[in-house]
């Protein structure tokens, strides 16, 4: 099963990815993950994406196909795997294209007001590493392993706005998967739950 999620930070892609990864024994890759983790450990890549990560921006495209490139390299991602926050623009799009068949691009659908409400309110668990949102927390810990949690300084609501605006996904990349017939589009749910039922509907065909 080789996927891509496509859509909005907050609509929950990264969420609907660990859950499908959890169900279908996949390898999450996460360009974002892969970038935080890198600066955590202070890496040289780390430090050239932090300037991009800070501004909303996006990391240049050198930089992420190169750890694409890299992770797709690894043992575990021979049978499938899934995409989250790759790819953002048709150059990173085409390049994937060249590596990998995929079998399906899904877009999980949210509206801007609604988006902006999600990430002010969205949290990451120190402990299991998923993101959580303020309303889902037990005594202030991550509900699904007890951890600390904390905020993205990217979560910041002056960053959501321009990392909206700086990072829509373009039109091209659509079309781009629109006419290999394999794009999907579900709009995100007010639950976790319902929303991995939509998914995986479209899941269980391929
Ligand atoms: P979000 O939750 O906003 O979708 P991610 O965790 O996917 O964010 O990514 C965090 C940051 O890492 C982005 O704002 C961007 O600077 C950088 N980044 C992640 N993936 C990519 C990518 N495919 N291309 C360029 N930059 C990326
Ligand atoms: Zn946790």
């Amino acid at each position: 099963m080789k996927i891509v999620l496509l859509g909005p930070p907050g609509s929950g892609k990264g969420t609907q990815a660990h859950l499908i990864c959890e169900k279908y024994n996949l390898p999450h890759i996460s360009t974002g993950d892969i970038f935080r983790a890198n600066l955590a450990q202070g890496t040289e890549l780390g430090k050239k994406a932090k300037e991009y990560m800070d501004k909303g921006a996006l990391v240049p495209d050198d930089l992420t196909i190169s750890i694409v490139v890299d992770r797709l390299s690894k043992d575990d991602c021979k049978d499938g795997f899934v995409f989250d926050g790759f790819p953002r623009n048709l150059a990173q799009a085409k390049k994937l294209d060249e590596m990998v068949t995929l079998d399906k691009a899904i877009m999980i659908h949210l509206d801007d007001e609604e988006i902006i409400n999600r990430l002010s309110k969205r949290r990451m668990c120190k402990g299991c590493g998923n993101p959580t949102h303020l309303d889902w927390l037990v005594n202030g810990k991550c509900e699904k392993c007890g951890g600390d949690v904390y905020q993205r300084e990217d979560d910041e609501e002056s960053t959501i706005k321009s990392r909206l605006e700086k990072q829509k996904l373009p039109q091209d990349v659509i079309d781009f998967y629109k006419q290999k017939g394999i794009y999907e589009q579900i709009t995100s749910t007010d639950t976790k739950e319902k929303t991995f039922i939509l998914l995986d509907e479209i899941l269980k065909k391929i």
